[in-house]
């Protein structure tokens, strides 16, 4: 196994081998050692990631440093390593267009209209810009992107516990961090450096505020099942130009990665990751629009309204019972069925 891969494989069990329960954190604790104790150990460390933690209600930073032998250990970051590693970010994000151009935290939607079903170019996302990717808690999708209850869930939704920790996906700055009625509940939007948006919805807390630069893994909130959620779970979203589009089109969700695909292998051997966003992920809204309704009237049967959207009586029928996942062909007036 080579290291990257034993990384990867190692990574996800140390940082979310923690739950936040009860106020508490359970789970594996760093134990500050000594400078004397931290001598005598001499063993090789094979990564260090800045991550973040909640502790005690408040939110700590530091590295997870990871050694050969696979153990783990979490240094916290003083005030002054905290400031220094968002430097860089911060300077980034005062100055580039997209954090200046429609940028609200108050609105969920900021950018002005753009009919993207007809974007012409492939626009290029670079998924990991600085810092790497993190993916939502779990790895067990709840409900997929698509058409569910006549209408468009823009987004996955991914199992988990009240609680458990929420990270940022990519390097970015928190937008939008408050209670929408909408039924996002406690929602957390992140614009990032690569253009995307991203939005964490039901939250029980919230822990970023807007304008927070966060690296990707920094501890944003809380699962929970507030506004519209039945039982605990995150709805996650990715955006661009206010347009969802399918997450799991680049994310693996199930191995918590960005999909092999689309790896580039840069000239020194250096791997990144460089999503193509087109057309194609915005295919459904035209898909949608063109859905169509129909009550059903006194005396109307299904080989009517076949006749009436299909021009075919049998064959129309059929079509109509198969969206609407009908067992028989009996129909009642008032009720409502997808023709289209
Ligand atoms: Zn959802």
């Amino acid at each position: 196994m080579n290291v990257k891969k034993f990384i990867f494989f190692i990574f996800p069990f140390i940082t979310f081998s923690q739950t936040y329960k009860n106020g508490e954190w359970t789970g594996s604790e760093h134990t500050p050692q000594t400078q004397q104790q931290e001598l005598k150990i001499e063993k090789k460390e094979i990564l260090r990631k800045s991550v973040s933690k909640i502790k005690d209600g408040q939110k700590w930073f530091g590295e997870l440093i990871l050694f050969e032998d696979s153990t783990a250990k979490w240094v916290s970051w003083t005030p002054q390593e905290i400031e220094t590693s968002r430097e860089i970010l911060k300077i980034k994000s005062d100055t580039m267009k997209i954090f200046n151009e429609y940028w609200s935290t108050t609105k969920l939607f900021p950018y002005k209209k753009q009919n993207l079903q007809n974007l012409k170019d492939t626009i290029l996302i670079d998924l990991e810009v600085s810092g790497s990717f993190y993916c939502s808690p779990s790895n067990k999708v709840n409900s997929p992107f698509g058409w569910r209850y006549r209408r468009q869930h823009h987004g996955v939704d991914t199992h988990g516990k009240e609680g458990d920790t929420l990270r940022a996906a990519f390097d970015g700055k928190v937008r939008f961090s408050g209670y929408n009625d909408g039924g996002y509940g406690h929602l957390i939007i992140i614009r990032h450096f690569n253009g995307l948006e991203t939005y964490y919805a039901h939250q029980s807390k919230r822990i970023s505020q807007a304008g927070d630069i966060v690296k990707a893994g920094d501890v944003i909130g809380l699962m929970g099942e507030t506004g519209r959620a039945d039982g605990p779970h995150l709805h996650f979203e990715m955006r661009y130009y206010d347009q969802a589009f399918n997450p799991e089109n680049l994310i693996d969700i199930k191995n918590q990665k960005i999909k092999d695909k689309f790896k580039v292998i840069g000239k020194n051997g250096e791997e990144s990751y460089i999503y193509p966003l087109s057309k194609k992920d915005f295919s459904y809204i035209k898909k949608n629009n063109s859905k169509k309704y129909h009550t059903v009237k006194k005396g109307e049967t299904l080989g009517y309204l076949g006749q009436k959207y299909y021009g075919e009586a049998y064959n129309g029928a059929q079509k109509i019972m198969k969206l609407n996942k009908l067992k028989s062909d009996i129909i009642h007036p008032g009720q409502k069925l997808r023709v289209k």
